[in-house]
């Protein structure tokens, strides 16, 4: 029986629980950042499951990202349930399109559209032309920007185009005129997709819903399927996400929805927290449960996360969920002030470096902004402090032209074998070989694709070659999987499993800090974060202006703080450029929560941990000359000795290798452990 073994109620406290034994019909979570609602959710399906009131088959569970999808199928797993579908909305959407869709609309499922921004382009021209509109481009890049993400709001809004102009009205979001341009370019790219048979990710979603909606026979198949449906994240729920999920469900009633309506971050994309605050409404016979105490992270950081919400206004505040600290006290909570975006982000990768140093995990480490250009000052500052990072939402990995075209070749390598094994094998070995031999196949099979022996130099060559060595890193994972009682990792069977991971747009994942803007870390969690460039103008971002606007950044600050267990540093820079205008203050949002005059953190020189570099703030710390949180009882001279000591000899040309140990033995050696060196 699933769930065997594991006992699924211990570890949670009283409204966890209630929500996790709740009868199958709809439960509602409603609870701020860190409660538990996603342990809670695991642990509800688990248990539906464990007590065979739904089979694993028939539910479903969704959430707003391939990465947090991901984590609730390996939550899943570790609760004995590996076989429940977890997915984000759309790659549910495509999974059951492609089954309908040859049925329903006939022919083969059309593809998705790969270069969105081509389309809108080619759309506003067509507009542009039209109109002959003087003066202000349609085509300019900014605005070719703005239009497609008012053509997402509208299509998560469920607004057609012909009905843009008056909903455009009714929000108050923009001039007639305007509006009635962007109506025309909206038309104009739905027809020019449609020519082109291509669906972009909206259409996933509406296509499903109207096929569920209308062809009884499909509606039917797909509910006696599926009986169960939990949504995560559910704040960030866009009308055509509801409008899915109705579909789904029909007349039933077994949703088990789980949110926090101070999360609500995707506004700009039709999202509103509205479903959640009215489940009960919807669903008078609900279980409604409310959890209040944080169980990850420290006193420090949920004080500044209750003091970031208790400022909010609007429809979410209505609620206002103060989080109770219950885990014992961490370091506080640092903001740092810099003259500058390079300067700030060196002394972060320093900071990081240090951690690292220390024995501070990297996989445990995040650096989270407000849009992804943010990133590439990180990226040359971690590179060059030696600390290897991920980017997290920046591209996806699956739709890279180079990803696309090794899997074809493995494919086609993986179809040769297979011919191979059903002509006969006369060794008896093919199985146990290709097993053993999977690693260098596939290396040798993605050389001619760009992946050469040693890495190239920074630029496109080299993003290429990183994206091949993640698929041999996947490579690995199967092979490693196959040794401790997996399927066998033949080619053929790693090329299925890239084709299901590309399905759920399950990009591989290396071992790094984690750079991610704040949109992408949601629901997410790390032992340290960085947040970074907190001026005003980039959080609150530029153009956010209508006081709902702001509101939105404020939650986005709020989810960004309570991403962290334990260290939390937060910073902000003047100028743009080194030595330029220093033109910027630091977020509005920042008032009350940093010292009025951190000019006084910037300027002295700070007391810095003689273990992992990082900044000391309280007074027994800097007599100590360590820093609380260091991972390690070790005596920060002996460390700095043994640091210095192991500097010499790495860079005596006459000492071999092995003597240059690494920093955990450094560490080992310092605390008198014993250790493998
Ligand atoms: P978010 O709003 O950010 O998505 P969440 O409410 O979904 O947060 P979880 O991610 O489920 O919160 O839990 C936060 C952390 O607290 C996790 O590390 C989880 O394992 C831990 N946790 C949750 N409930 C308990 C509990 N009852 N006892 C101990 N740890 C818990
Ligand atoms: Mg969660």
């Amino acid at each position: 029986m699933a769930g065997m073994g594991v006992d699924l109620l211990a570890g949670l406290d009283d409204g966890q629980r209630a929500a996790v034994e709740a009868p199958s019909g709809p439960v509602c979570v409603l609870a701020g950042a860190g409660t538990g609602k996603t342990r809670t959710i695991t642990h509800r399906i688990a248990h539906l499951v464990a007590t065979d009131r739904h089979t694993a088959s028939e539910i479903l569970a969704v959430t707003f990202t391939t990465r947090a999808a991901g984590e609730m199928r390996l939550r899943l797993r570790a609760l004995g349930v590996p076989s429940i579908q977890a997915r984000t909305f759309h790659s549910a959407a495509l999974r059951q399109l492609r089954y309908f869709w040859p049925r329903s609309v006939g022919g083969q499922l059309w593809p998705l559209v790969e270069h969105k921004m081509r389309l809108v382009t080619l759309a506003a021209r067509r507009v542009g032309n039209h109109d002959r509109a003087p003066g202000a481009s349609l085509t300019d890049t900014a605005m070719l920007r703005d239009l497609a993400s008012e053509i997402e709001w509208a299509k998560g809004s469920l607004i057609a185009p012909g009905d843009y102009v008056a909903a455009v009205a009714k929000a108050r979001r923009d001039t007639p005129t305007a509006a009635e341009t962007v109506a025309k370019v909206f038309d104009a790219y739905e027809q020019g997709k449609r020519q082109a048979e291509q669906l972009d990710f909206d259409d996933l979603l509406l296509h499903t819903s109207a096929i569920l909606e209308d062809d009884d026979a499909v509606a039917r198949e797909f509910r006696s399927r599926y009986r169960c449906f939990v949504v995560d994240e559910y704040q960030d729920v866009t009308p055509l996400q509801q409008r899915l999920l109705d579909a789904w469900l029909g007349e039933r009633d077994q949703l088990t929805v789980v949110g926090d309506a101070n999360q609500t971050i995707y506004s700009f994309a039709g999202a509103s927290p509205r479903y959640l605050l009215q489940f009960t409404d919807r669903f008078p016979n609900a279980e409604v449960v409310r959890l209040q105490r944080d169980y990850r992270s420290t006193p420090q950081v949920v004080t500044l996360a209750n003091r970031i919400m208790a400022g909010a206004q609007g429809e979410a505040s209505r609620l206002r969920l103060t989080l109770q600290a219950v885990l014992p006290d961490g370091p506080p909570a640092t903001f740092t002030e810099y003259p500058d975006e390079p300067t700030e982000a060196r002394a972060v990768a320093e900071q990081i470096a240090g951690w690292v140093g220390a024995g501070h995990p990297v996989s445990e480490i995040a650096v989270l902004y407000r849009i992804n250009a943010q990133a590439e000052a990180y990226e040359q500052a971690l590179t060059k402090a030696g600390v290897p990072y991920v980017v997290r939402g920046g591209e996806r990995f699956f739709a890279r032209a180079e990803v696309r075209a090794a899997i074809g070749a493995l494919r086609t390598a993986a179809g040769r074998q297979s011919d191979g094994d059903r002509g006969g094998d006369p060794d008896g070995d093919g199985d146990a070989a290709g097993s053993t031999d999977l690693v260098p196949t596939v290396r040798a099979l993605l050389a001619p694709q760009g992946l050469s022996a040693e890495p190239p130099p920074a630029g496109a060559l080299r993003e290429r070659w990183d994206a091949l060595l993640l698929l041999v890193g996947m490579a690995e994972e199967l092979a490693a999987a196959a040794t401790t009682g997996g399927a066998p990792a033949t080619l053929p069977a790693f090329v299925a499993e890239l084709e299901r991971r590309a399905e759920e747009q399950h990009a591989p994942t290396a071992e790094g800090v984690t750079l991610a803007s704040l949109h992408a870390a949601k629901g997410l969690e790390w032992d340290a974060v960085c947040l970074v460039g907190l001026a005003d103008g980039t959080l609150p971002i530029q153009h956010a202006e209508s006081a709902d606007e702001i509101e939105e950044e404020r939650r986005l600050f709020y989810v960004g703080v309570t991403r962290a267990r334990r260290r939390l540093t937060l910073s902000w820079a003047l100028s743009r450029t080194e030595h330029g205008r220093r033109s910027r203050r630091r977020s509005r949002f920042l008032t009350g929560l940093a010292p009025e005059s951190p000019r006084a953190a910037r300027t002295a020189p700070a007391a810095r941990c003689r273990i992992c570099g990082g900044r000391l703030q309280e007074p027994a710390e800097q007599k100590a000359g360590r820093c609380a949180s260091c991972p390690t009882t070790a005596d920060p001279g002996l460390v700095e000795a043994l640091r210095a000591w192991r500097k010499e000899r790495s860079t005596a040309a006459s000492v071999p290798a092995f003597v240059v140990f690494s920093d955990a033995t450094l560490l080992a050696i310092a605390e008198r452990r014993p250790t493998d060196a």
